[in-house]
């Protein structure tokens, strides 16, 4: 059959959580894009299945956090459970799951099936993208010296259309005596399965079409063995081999060589252990460690650590993928947990991996082509960070390809995806390392233990992942996007890849607890108009629109009041040059007010029309706020919480992905025009 020729903007290779992710950006910003996966559903249960704060946070501004909040189990304490002196587990101590106050979302579960459902609920409703299922590229081409030419299609795939047989792995014959629920397939223990595919498919007269796609711009989410990447020539660099299944070694719990093999189990436990409803860290003296994960549906994961009943000198044994059974992996935890006891009688999924931390140097091709999420880093799923990084991945990358797509802002900015997301890349490996190690390692008997674990070194290690592990942490450096005194770095070696930085630097000074590079944090705020309480952050829609956040400060003091005046007067010419003619004022930089005067003696129209537009539709009532006591819910002291001046005020630029790229007084208007000048595309 002769292919088929088309074009498209954006072409994302895989459907995974960071497929999905960046799908959405270009749903949300009316990109023209195909998003294709080899398989032919989403997955329906197992995988991964916690989702941090940042990751809720993110959610919410899409709009669908709400079904995600409803239908998870929600964590909010960790129990640690080490032997005591005689070597019997009892719980050691309680921490909060989440640390109070860093979010307006605590950490939950609900496994990735789930996840994947709401992001194609919101492609269905917003878009018409569809995932294209049973569809795998071939072939490869990109001609580099187009890579700077706006209107160029540099990239050039065939795309082959699995037949209904070929689409469906056959799991059975992969796993000798595997649940349907095994999710051994997709783990790194496995093999890749792409080139077979491909070779099954050109073999196969019945096979579907093949189609000859261009594009612009190319994001290979395809996971941890990804086609893309390897289309590029890029290695990860790390531990591990992708896969050595054939020579794991199951051995006895010597601290020394304790094995990195885990099992994973979703169960509905029967147990009389008491902390069952709560995150866990098992530790036992001697037969390996535990996480306990509590899930919905009255389901609990455990990750296990796989030792065997041989001690003493016993030969290690060595066993292949064909011999973990769900049993096998219980009789571990099992071990562990004792001298409670443990068992089930369901199993929704089960599945074994191997730890092993890796990443990729290099996360694009000419800024053309990218790679996100397992793609590019690959650890231990145990930290639960997987999926929220490379969800996160997306979320950085696809308003900025959005962006550039629309003309509104320079190819430069594509940069700083690097820049960004690598560093928090190998943050993410360098935790996860330190995190398995504590996990496995056997307790310390005491003091004089060096070989040996200390709890209170694995607790301090607990808390302080805490912060990491709920995503608000992430700090993106300086760059054109991020007005921030330092050098830009790619992160990978602490080099330049060419990143520009801002020509001006905000000032961290005005508002304390706002950091730029970090995400701008929530606090309680009532409208203006209607006295309604909003947390600031559900203000600010991920719909790829740039945010000018102006704490108008005590509005009622005549000064203060001509101050925002004056901003307003000098702010228009700015925020007209970034804005089309005939588009709404709003509709690149949108202006949110929060002010500290009372409400009740504030008049909306006493504000310039600048920060209420007009429209066809009347007043926009949903633009300025005030940090004032509400009716219901008590007073949000948002002023305080945001460390800023309530009489003076000041100004800050917020991107369209929530983090904050400048701030500085109400008068620093001509930095903010140098500012927008450094990536933004004039409109007229
Ligand atoms: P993936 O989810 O791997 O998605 C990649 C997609 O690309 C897949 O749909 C695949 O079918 C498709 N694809 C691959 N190759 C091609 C190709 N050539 N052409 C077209 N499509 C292709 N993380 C946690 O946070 N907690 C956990 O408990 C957890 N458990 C896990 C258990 C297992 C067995 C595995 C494999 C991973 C687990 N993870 C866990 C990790 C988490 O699932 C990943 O980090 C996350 O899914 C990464 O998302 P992604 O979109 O980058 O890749």
């Amino acid at each position: 059959m002769a292919p088929e020729h088309s074009k498209v903007d954006v072409l994302i290779v895989g459907a995974g959580p960071a497929g999905l992710m960046a799908a959405t950006w270009m749903a949300q910003c009316g990109i023209n894009t195909r998003i294709i996966d080899k398989r032919g559903t989403k997955i329906f249960s197992g995988q991964a299945d916690g989702l941090q704060c940042r990751t809720l946070e993110i959610f919410d501004s899409f709009g669908f956090a709400d079904r995600v909040w409803k239908e998870s189990n929600h964590m909010l304490e960790i129990c640690l459970w080490n032997p005591d002196e005689d070597g019997r587990i009892r719980r050691s101590d309680r921490i909060p799951d989440t640390i109070p106050g860093i979010s307006r979302f605590q950490q939950v579960v609900l496994h990735q099936g789930r996840i994947e459902r709401f992001f194609l609920d919101f492609l269905k409703e917003n878009s018409d993208i569809r995932v294209e299922r049973g569809v795998l590229p071939e072939t490869f081409k990109f001609d580099e010296f187009l890579a700077e030419d706006h209107e160029a299609y540099p990239i050039e795939v065939t795309l082959q259309h699995l037949s209904e047989e070929e689409l469906n792995p056959d799991q059975s014959q992969m796993t000798k005596g595997a649940a349907k629920s095994d999710g051994l397939f997709r783990s790194n223990m496995a093999a890749d399965d792409t080139d077979e595919l491909l070779d099954r498919a050109s073999k196969n007269g019945r096979a579907g079409t093949r189609e000859t796609l261009k594009a612009k711009y190319m994001i290979g989410c395809d996971g941890a063995h990804s086609w893309t990447r390897r289309q590029l020539g890029y290695q990860l660099e790390g531990e591990q081999t992708d896969f050595i299944w054939w020579d794991i070694r199951i051995i006895s719990g010597d601290s020394a060589n304790l094995s990195k093999f885990r099992g994973v189990l979703d169960i509905i436990p029967i147990t009389d252990f008491p902390d069952i409803r709560m995150r866990c860290a098992i530790h036992s003296a001697n037969s390996g460690s535990v996480m306990v994960i509590p899930r919905e549906n009255k389901l609990v994961r455990l990750y296990i650590q796989m030792t065997t009943t041989e001690k003493g000198g016993g030969k290690p044994l060595k066993v292949d993928r064909s011999n973990i059974t769900p049993q096998m992996i219980l009789e571990c935890a099992q071990k562990t947990i004792a001298p409670y006891k443990l068992t089930y009688n369901y199993c929704d999924w089960w599945t074994a991996y191997q730890i092993g931390q890796r990443i990729c140097p290099s996360f694009s091709a000419n800024e053309r082509i990218f790679l996100a999420g397992d793609a590019v880093h690959t650890h231990s799923p145990k930290a639960g960070q997987g999926m929220n990084v490379s969800m996160q991945d997306t979320y950085n990358l696809g308003w900025k390809i959005a962006s550039v797509l629309k003309g509104t802002a320079h190819r430069s900015i594509l940069k700083t995806y690097q820049s960004e997301r690598h560093r928090i890349a190998q943050d993410l490996i360098d935790f996860d390392h330190k995190f398995s190690r504590l996990f496995s390692g056997r307790p310390a008997k005491d003091v004089m233990d060096e070989a040996g674990i200390s709890m209170s070194e694995f607790k301090s290690a607990f808390e302080k992942g805490n912060l990491f592990a709920s995503g608000v942490a992430v700090d993106y450096g300086a760059s054109i996007l991020v007005a921030k005194e330092g050098n830009p770095q790619d992160g990978a070696n602490g080099t330049n890849i060419g990143i520009s930085a801002s020509s001006v630097h905000g000032k961290p000074e005005v508002a304390k607890n706002i950091k730029m590079g970090m995400r701008f944090p929530s606090f309680q705020v009532l409208n203006q108009a209607d006295a309604r309480p909003w947390q600031f952050q559900e203000r600010l829609k991920s719909d790829g629109r740039w945010r000018l956040i102006l704490f108008a400060g005590n509005i009622s003091n005549p000064p203060q009041m001509t101050r925002i005046t004056n901003l307003c007067a000098n702010l228009s010419p700015i925020i007209k040059r970034y804005t089309p003619a005939a588009q709404p004022i709003d509709s690149r930089i949108e202006i949110l007010t929060l002010h500290s005067a009372p409400r009740a003696s504030t008049e909306l129209f006493s504000f310039p029309e600048l920060l209420r537009p007009l429209s066809d539709e009347g007043w926009d009532y949903w633009k300025i706020f005030v940090d004032d006591e509400s009716y219901h819910e008590g007073h949000g002291r948002a002023y305080e919480g945001y460390g800023a001046d309530a009489e003076r005020g000041c100004l800050v630029v917020v991107r369209p992905d929530g983090y904050v790229g400048w701030e500085g007084e109400i008068e620093d208007i001509e930095d903010i025009g140098r500012y927008f000048e450094g990536f933004m595309v004039v409109q007229r």
